[in-house]
């Protein structure tokens, strides 16, 4: 069984290579932030609540998240292990995984982080805002506040993750197929 956190800044290809990773190793895609718009999309009470989070690019609550991502491991009986994509974003949602994953009998096989340059970022976010719908992608402010969010609050995660002997980086920029080669070898390793 693997529990792979997929780690990166907004833009830095987590979503894209966690489609190919849960192909390849027939596990269960956990994004957090696919859960909220699709509470959006159906005016659930949460995705109300989160709303204003999401098209400001701040982070929802922890207590919110945790929750919700609580209900999907719960819900997600029988898989071979999860991909996290976009989870945990603070120091206190990682140490929330590790008791949700302990409940149940599993624990994180490691972090991959995805390595993207601040400039090649906010390019790939313009881009994919051309068609994806997403309000969050198409102002510059709001990608600026989402870098910094990042920067500030989430960057500690990798470190929490580190002095666990749990992460590992790898260059974000290059060929999908490259980068998702380099993602296995890791994945492998474990
Ligand atoms: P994403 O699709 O991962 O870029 O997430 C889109 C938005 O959903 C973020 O900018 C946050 O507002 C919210 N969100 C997603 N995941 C989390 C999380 N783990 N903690 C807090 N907010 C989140």
């Amino acid at each position: 069984m693997y529990n792979i956190v997929l780690f990166g800044p907004p833009g830095a290809g987590k979503g894209t290579q966690s489609e190919k990773l849960i192909e390849k190793y027939g596990l269960t895609h956990l994004s957090t932030g696919d859960l909220f718009r699709k509470h959006l999309g159906e005016g659930t009470a949460l995705g109300e609540l989160a709303k204003k989070y999401m098209n400001e690019g701040r982070l929802v609550p922890d207590e919110v998240v945790i929750g919700m991502v609580e209900e999907k491991i719960s819900e997600s009986k029988n898989t071979k292990g999860f991909i996290f994509d976009g989870f945990p974003r603070t120091t206190a949602q990682a140490k929330a995984l590790d008791e949700m994953l302990e409940k149940h009998g599993m624990s994180i096989s490691g972090m991959i982080a995805l390595d993207v340059p601040e400039k090649e970022l906010k390019e790939r976010i313009k881009e994919r805002g051309k068609t994806s719908g997403r309000v969050d992608d198409q102002d510059e402010e709001k990608i600026n506040t989402r870098i910094k969010v990042y920067l500030e609050e989430t960057l500690p995660v990798a470190a929490y993750y580190e002095s666990q002997g749990k992460f590992t980086k790898i260059n974000g920029v290059g060929s999908i197929e490259g980068i998702f080669n380099d993602i296995s070898q890791v994945i492998d390793s474990y």
